[in-house]
């Protein structure tokens, strides 16, 4: 059931931040599961380029590593051909050591793709020497890690840069919560259907919930996170593009414009969000673990690391019916769910014994990705008229069996789509710049107002004023589980 897996054109690929934990992690692995799947073509090359001084021979031996560790079941001819195209070059990205080697080894007539998985900092200096050293030239693309600035004045500040050397068409803003099988299944779903798309607005749906929790805490990446909290690190990129893609509009197709026009118009809807309707938190200690202030170091520290918001979305589509957002870290359990609840039918017919039921399509992206639709029944069985809920399921895991294993990672999605320039699941910049407006004044008012997070327990749902927002106006929350 899986799709024939069709090859990507030959490729230069360059990692600035190839010895790096996301080059590690995601990056080099999810290439060589690529590679395995016959999509990067064995006439590919990969190049390692970062500031460590390694020979090829100790980039490709750290690849080995990486690959090893993150891809458990392997075949060894295979990984050792997808080593053999392996590179590395030793740069400096605010110097100009490397780069005429760099520009050497690139080869002509194949793509050249360039992924920044550096400090963002750095993405400036990276495109102005693409730039200058001939080694980008216009039909090359760059990948852009988050975060994409910490506000609308970064963020334009960012794209005025990158502009100066490449086109729009060439960037590639990686939100690789775009990247999941699921986030597309949610687009066939609804525009690839005619059952849900009729009930897909305020007539029919009560409400709407995104959910992405975490069990971690931030211990090791502190510094930075105590600069950005849930809000910028989560809700401005992660949650807000799952928000857009689930209240769009249709698109006339489905192409890369079309498609972020009417994301950007979801964005430019949403309704300034009111004080009351924003909780934030911050883990407390537990008997295990350090609290978030210990984790950052950071006794007077104010920054969040829960955040749950009831937000509007003034268009007709959607006007009265809230879409509720929540994250946060050392939470119950490690989930990404988007829960549609539609409203109840307009009368029982059953009476009050019938109970209450509504119908509520859960789209989970992790774990276990899949979507479930619950749905009323008569409970089986003599004895009356009795209803349960029921889940029709559809879990990738168990519909696809062991081809479900094939399904790419978000990453190596997203890499694939870069060769083959599409930018569907890349967010243009006039959608991120939008998103930080929304994003800046939310901030601004509550460092204006002085609120202090309010701390939850670890291994809980968040603070008790996160059930509050839902429960004051007769709903609640889905329950965190894996
Ligand atoms: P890291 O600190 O582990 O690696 C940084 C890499 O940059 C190293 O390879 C280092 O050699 C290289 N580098 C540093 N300074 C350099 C310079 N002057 N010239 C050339 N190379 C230089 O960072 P990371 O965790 O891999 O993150 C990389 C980027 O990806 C960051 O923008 C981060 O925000 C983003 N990101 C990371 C993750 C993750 O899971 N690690 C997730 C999402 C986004």
């Amino acid at each position: 059931m899986v799709s024939r897996v069709i090859p990507v054109e030959p490729f230069d690929l360059v990692i600035f931040g190839g010895t790096g934990d996301l080059a590690r992690r995601k990056i080099l692995p999810g290439l060589f599961r690529r590679f395995v799947a016959g999509q990067m073509p064995r006439e590919a090359r990969v190049v390692g380029a970062a500031r460590s001084e390694l020979d090829v021979g100790a980039f490709q031996a750290m690849a080995r590593e990486a690959v090893e560790e993150e891809v458990p079941r392997r075949d060894g001819a295979e990984l050792d051909a997808f080593i053999e195209r392996l590179g590395y070059v030793q740069i400096d990205a605010t110097g100009e050591q490397g780069w005429s080697e760099l520009a050497f080894r690139m080869r002509e007539g194949v793509v050249r793709a360039f992924y920044f998985s550096v400090a963002p900092g750095l993405f400036g200096a990276l495109a102005e020497r693409l730039h200058g050293h001939g080694v980008a030239g216009p039909d090359a693309r760059i990948v852009v890690e988050k975060p994409f600035g910490r506000d609308l004045a970064s963020a334009r500040a960012l794209n005025a840069t990158l502009a100066e050397h490449f086109s729009e068409g060439q960037i590639y803003r990686i939100d690789h919560y775009l990247g999941k099988e699921t986030v597309q299944n949610l687009m066939a779903v609804r525009f690839g259907n005619m059952l849900f798309e009729p009930l897909w607005n305020a007539q029919y749906v009560d409400h709407i919930q995104i959910t992405v929790a975490e069990t971690v805490g931030v211990a090791g990446r502190g510094a930075y996170y105590d600069q950005a909290g849930a809000m910028r690190d989560m809700v401005q990129n992660h949650l807000m593009q799952l928000l857009c893609l689930i209240a769009m509009e249709p698109p006339a197709r489905f192409e890369p414009d079309a498609v972020r026009d009417e994301k950007l118009k979801v964005i430019r809807s949403l309704d300034p969000v009111e004080p009351y309707h924003i909780v934030r938190g911050q883990y407390d200690r537990s008997e295990e673990c350090p609290s978030y202030r210990a984790d950052v170091d950071g006794l007077r520290s104010r920054t969040e690391s829960f955040a749950a918001l009831k937000v509007h979305i003034s268009n007709w589509r959607w006007a009265g019916t809230p879409f509720y957002l929540r994250t946060g870290k050392r939470l119950k359990a490690r989930t990404s769910e988007i829960a549609v609840v539609f409203k109840d039918a307009p009368h029982s017919i059953f009476g009050v014994e019938g109970g209450r039921h509504r119908n509520v399509l859960s789209i989970r992206l992790q774990p276990n990705e899949g979507m479930t639709l619950h749905v009323t029944i008569k409970e089986p069985g003599p004895g009356g008229m009795r209803l349960v809920d029921v889940p029709l399921d559809m879990s990738f895991a168990e519909a696809l069996g062991p081809e479900a294993e094939d399904i790419p990672d978000a990453y190596e999605r997203l890499i694939m789509d870069v060769i083959r320039g599409n930018q569907t699941l890349f967010m243009r910049g006039d959608e991120v710049e939008a998103a930080w407006a929304w994003t800046d004044p939310l901030i601004a008012g509550w460092e204006a107002r002085g609120d202090v997070p309010k701390p939850y327990e670890q291994g809980s749902a968040g603070p008790e004023d996160a059930a509050v927002l839902m429960y004051r106006e007769g709903r609640k929350w889905r329950e965190i589980k894996a």
